[in-house]
């Protein structure tokens, strides 16, 4: 039967599995997904294992193999060299392996249709996660980034590897008045201290969305809306790469018209 997989250390918390078996029984596809917790040291190994096995269409990848993983699997779309981090491995028809990111496009789906040319944005966080954003935004011709991170050096570094004028900055620096404010660190997810941002120069026409989804109303939107300011929540894109992912491994779009009954599953 073809299966598909998430692999990362810790893997247990992870939602991948209730996304993809969720498609896959509303599709009716013979297929499964499973969560695999995969080891640094273990890498190798398990991308060798996989490369033998026809029923494996590819994996998701999480924390911490994102950038390590580009090492054993074909690298054909230079993401490397763009966003360099992979949340995805694929098996092309020739039977090679290759590395892909979703993250990006999941990322922006739900913000294309806004006018970010020119645009300024605020971005917490200098991760995995902010490299995405950071690419998508560089894409759309973003104007401008004032990067918060609390190692500022690493911020300073991530604007010039995309080549986005702006400022790095420290997290307790004033938030400018931005069009977007993005929060792609996990600070507001459970177990973690609260983004403590004052947002107050957000002018109210302005988009906050938080890549954060445990719990999905994060103090910082709750705030946000509070002000009547426009939000979104981290199940968007945590929905959105999935479904890019989904296609790649199983060859057909998943019912994204049966998102509310997803995200619902998602949150019981
Ligand atoms: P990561 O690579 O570990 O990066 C985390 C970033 O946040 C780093 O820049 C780090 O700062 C900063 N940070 C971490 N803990 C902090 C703290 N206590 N105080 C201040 N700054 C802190 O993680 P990631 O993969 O980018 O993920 C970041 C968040 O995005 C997580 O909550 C994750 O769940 C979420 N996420 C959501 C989706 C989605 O689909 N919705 C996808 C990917 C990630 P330093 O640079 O100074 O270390």
């Amino acid at each position: 039967m073809p299966y598909a997989e998430v692999i990362g250390d810790p893997i247990a918390h992870s939602k991948s599995p209730l996304i993809h078996r969720f498609w896959l029984d509303a599709m009716g596809i013979a297929g499964e997904y499973r969560a695999e917790r995969v080891s640094a040291d273990g890498l190798k190994a398990y991308f060798e294992s996989r490369r033998e096995d026809d029923d494996w269409c590819g994996c998701n990848i999480t924390i911490p193999h994102k950038e390590t993983a580009l090492d054993h699997v074909e690298d054909r779309g230079d993401v490397r060299g763009s966003i360099g981090a992979i949340n995805c491995v694929l098996r092309a028809e020739d039977g090679a392996l290759i590395g892909t990111n979703t993250d990006a496009a999941g990322f922006y789906a739900p913000i294309s249709g806004l006018p970010l040319d020119g645009a300024h944005a605020a971005v917490i966080g200098a991760g995995g996660a902010a490299r995405a954003v950071l690419f998508a935004l560089s894409q759309v011709g973003i104007g401008r980034v004032t990067l918060f991170n609390r190692n500022a050096l690493k911020a300073a570094g991530l604007l010039a590897t995309f080549g986005i004028k702006g400022d790095a900055v420290p997290l307790d620096a004033p938030l400018p008045p931005v069009d977007l404010l993005v929060n792609a660190s996990p600070l507001g997810m459970a177990g973690q201290p609260p983004l403590d941002l004052d947002l107050a120069p957000l002018p109210q026409d302005a988009l906050v969305y938080d890549l954060v989804y445990a719990p999905l109303e994060t103090p910082l939107l709750a705030r946000a809306r509070a002000r009547e300011i426009d939000t979104i929540d981290g199940l968007e894109m945590l929905i959105g790469q999935a479904a890019l992912a989904f296609e790649l491994f199983f060859g057909v779009q998943p019912p994204r018209d049966r998102d509310d009954e997803l995200r619902a599953l998602l949150l019981r």
